[in-house]
């Protein structure tokens, strides 16, 4: 039987432009694991906070795929520091709209710690059983950002029960598992690792010169690609320190490309990281050197990948990091840190080269001998498509998960309550629905 699947992620709608520092992987992760589950017969409801008046509270995304805005605070942008006392409203009017549906829901896969918040409150109050994938730990964050980490306290002591209230718990990596289970002390039992994913109709390698020709850049110069949210954790600025090592050291003058941010053209007054990294690129001498772009959507990321030499990516906490295999989907070897995710990901030697977090010379030494040997870089530029492509498409993702869904599923729930509440008033007006254009 086909299972119905509510995919709870309180911050990160599938619909929301990412790139900035609130909409990233969570957001891609969410919309292509739902977009894969219906193709496997799933059907989807994907429940986030509702923060655009401009869109309806009921969106028929996708055939199968409802995206639900749930009214809890504020019609507008809410940084997910300041969201945890929202949830609670979250939760009342997630189980009223589910008090409406005629169909119960089999299970609920909730996405970051607030959502595991949800999740546990809904499987008291009406026993549907819930996967939960953390997407990042508070507890490494605070071991490596101190108190620089806004988020509250109580995220800790949710984290953990929320490890003990789930029927499963995603690891993204070994690391994110053995994270869990060391700092948590959570149970290896309900632990199944399934990694994120790409997709192959977005991400494949396009002829360089095209490429460059696409995306403006019609140079003969070294080109090297970091692509990403813009915040301090992604290390942007360990690769910034790199390249003015290359210049004054090895005397290679490369072109740096910096993707990302929360508007299309570079604006320090939206995205601060991007001031800061300026500013830093100005103290190395190599402001010359550094293009920042802003934010780009998913239809042209492929040109970007394909267009660069070399892609970069140096964070000191990476639960996962689905930019490393769209790039490697793209034929572009990636210089990464030995991290998280990127330790599995990234073939050291074979699909690019792990480097040491927060090491600008052990990363401009990499950089040097990619740029040096085109060679080498085909080389594991091929093998890097053949590996992303047997372990990493979002359907082989997707088929992991729904196994773990049978598993776990169906709900052997009381199913919704029976007492059919009032709807708010948010809710009330659920009945506008409108069809979007696939991401
Ligand atoms: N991304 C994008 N446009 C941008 C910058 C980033 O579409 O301008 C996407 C990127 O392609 C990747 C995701 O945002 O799919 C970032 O995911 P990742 O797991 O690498 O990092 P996270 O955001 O989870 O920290």
């Amino acid at each position: 039987m086909n299972l119905t699947v509510a995919l709870l992620s309180e911050h990160a709608s599938p619909l929301a432009a990412v790139g900035g520092v609130d909409a990233g992987g969570q957001n891609i992760a969410v919309a292509e694991l739902a977009l894969h589950l219906t193709k496997l017969g799933a059907n989807v409801d994907v429940f986030t906070r509702w923060d655009d008046p401009s869109l309806p509270t009921l969106v028929e995304w996708q055939p199968g795929i409802r995206v639900v805005h749930i009214e809890a605070g504020p019609i507008a942008p809410v940084a997910k520091e300041d969201m945890l006392p929202h949830m609670d409203a979250f939760t009342e009017q997630m189980i009223r709209f589910i008090g409406t549906q005629s169909r119960p829901y089999d299970l609920i896969h909730a996405h970051f710690f607030m959502s595991g918040y949800v999740a546990c409150q809904i499987k008291a109050r009406l026993g549907i059983p819930f996967a939960i994938t953390f997407h990042a730990l508070g507890e490494v964050r605070r071991q490596l950002q101190g108190t620089s980490d806004r988020f509250p306290a109580e995220r800790f002591s949710i984290e953990r029960q929320t490890m003990l209230e789930a029927d499963a718990v995603v690891a993204l990596c070994p690391q994110d598992r053995q994270d869990m289970m060391s700092l948590y002390g959570a149970n290896p039992r309900t632990i199944v690792t399934i990694p994120n994913g790409f997709n192959p109709e977005q991400f494949y390698p396009v002829d360089k010169a095209l490429a460059r020709l696409m995306i403006g850049h019609d140079t003969p110069e070294p080109m090297i690609l970091q692509l990403g949210r813009m915040v301090p954790r992604k290390g942007v600025d360990n690769v910034i320190r790199a390249l003015g090592y290359m210049s004054r050291h090895y005397g290679i003058q490369a072109r740096l490309l910096v993707v990302g941010g929360d508007s299309e053209t570079p604006d320090p007054s939206r995205t601060p990281e991007i001031g800061r990294l300026a500013h830093l690129a100005d103290e190395e001498g190599i402001s010359h050197q550094v293009t920042f772009t802003g934010s780009r959507k998913r239809e042209e990321l492929r040109y970007y990948y394909s267009a660069a030499d070399v892609f970069v990516t140096t964070p000191w906490y990476e639960p996962f990091g689905i930019t490393p295999l769209e790039s490697m989907a793209c034929g572009t070897p990636v210089v990464g840190s030995a991290v998280g995710g990127i330790k599995c990901t990234v073939l050291d030697n074979e699909t690019g080269f792990l480097v040491p977090p927060n090491q600008p010379e052990a990363l401009a030494a990499k950089l040097a001998v990619l740029i040096h040997s085109k060679h080498l870089r085909t080389l594991l530029g091929e093998e890097a498509i053949r590996h992303v492509g047997q372990h990493y498409t979002w359907q082989h993702v997707a088929e992991q998960t729904l196994a773990l869904y049978r598993r776990i599923g169906p709900s052997k729930s009381v199913g919704p309550s029976p007492i059919h509440l009032p709807l708010l008033p948010a809710m009330a007006s659920a009945d506008k629905t409108i069809v979007l254009a696939p991401k």
